[in-house]
């Protein structure tokens, strides 16, 4: 099957991923193949292919939102027949036994592997994956509309919970590519005033599109103070920049996995019972939840379509935060 393939870890300038020829995977006990139909670019693929972020397998296939249909069934899979239009996120499995999988909180599990990280993801023809992390998508859905849900769209809704808004209430958002662009439509869903934070003006057009209450730059000052913030962009200033302008006990909620350091601040930004935290990765349950809300709403994705072997110039594009919305490879 053909697959585009990191070797070693270089600058996306230097088209780190290449055209191969790889045998068809097998699926395990449990596991089912998958044929790709489509995967979308995820600003992680960007860390992985650069080598920010931890490498446990090369050559890897990358790609972690990806929409296919059941190729093969591995044993003892009763939940899925051949045909079936199924996704795939960025959780690839979870160990169940740890104190987090015990918790409800399989996302930080100790054992968890992610797909495209872990194993081979759907930068190529075929991928197997373990049916339980696997999800139907919804109908109304077209392949290339749906995959940007499969990460931008489950971890900023993850995001959106651990930012603690409220329906109704003030919600910052900075950066605006695939997550933001999904995750405003859910607080724009619950009645949340949005105010996005993003240098381009092209980002700052398409916040207002979808509803946006107010654009600006990180340095900007809204009218209002925020009850909550997330950030995308992986840039550590942003935090001093966000806390400045949320309310007391407001939460800012960073969505990213990498990020550079965050600067020395002032505690007065934080006092006032403010709280930062992260997030990562998402359960089971919020890719559940966020396809039905998705369906529900709808969601409508914006999306760059690409083929499979123009992955380079995607993370390029990326990584120049030229993607109106989120890109997506069309693989077959
Ligand atoms: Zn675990
Ligand atoms: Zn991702």
């Amino acid at each position: 099957m053909k697959a585009m393939i990191l070797e070693k870890p270089r600058p996306a300038e230097q088209n780190p991923l290449t055209l191969a020829d790889l045998p068809l995977p097998e699926p395990e006990a449990g596991q089912i193949r998958l044929r790709v139909r489509v995967c979308g670019v995820c600003h992680t693929d960007l860390h992985l292919v650069e080598g920010e972020i931890a490498l446990p397998k090369l050559p890897l296939v990358p790609g972690h939102q990806i929409v296919g249909t059941v190729d093969t069934l591995g044993a003892g899979v009763s939940r899925f027949a051949p045909g079936d239009r199924l996704g795939v996120p960025w959780l690839y499995s979870t160990c169940g036994q740890c104190e987090y999988c015990q918790r409800g909180l399989e996302n930080l599990c100790d054992k968890a592997r992610f797909t495209g990280q872990h194993a081979d993801g759907g930068f190529a023809e075929f991928m197997v994956v373990p049916a339980d992390f696997a999800y139907p998508i919804p109908e109304s859905f077209a392949d290339e509309q749906a995959a940007p849900l499969l990460c931008a769209g489950i971890i900023g809704y993850r995001a959106l919970r651990l930012s603690e808004i409220q329906p109704g209430g003030r919600l910052g958002l900075y950066g605006f590519g695939a997550s933001a662009h999904v995750t405003i439509q859910v607080a724009r869903h619950w009645g949340c005033e949005v105010y996005v934070f993003t240098r381009s003006e092209e980002h700052q057009r398409h916040a207002l599109e979808l509803g946006a209450a107010w654009v600006g730059q990180a340095q900007d000052t809204p009218p209002a103070q925020l009850d909550s913030a997330v950030t995308f962009a992986p840039v550590g200033w942003l935090v001093p920049e966000a806390l400045r302008v949320l309310r007391k006990g407001g939460t800012l909620a960073i969505n990213a996995i990498h990020m550079s350091p965050i600067p020395e601040m002032p505690y007065s930004l934080l006092y006032g019972e403010r709280t930062v935290r992260s997030v990562a990765n998402a359960t089971r349950q919020d890719a559940v939840e966020l396809l039905q809300l998705a369906a529900q709403i709808p969601i409508r994705t914006d999306v760059e379509l690409y083929r499979l072997e123009e992955a380079n110039a995607v993370l390029q594009r990326l990584k120049r935060r030229e993607i109106q919305g989120a890109a997506v490879l069309q693989v077959a």
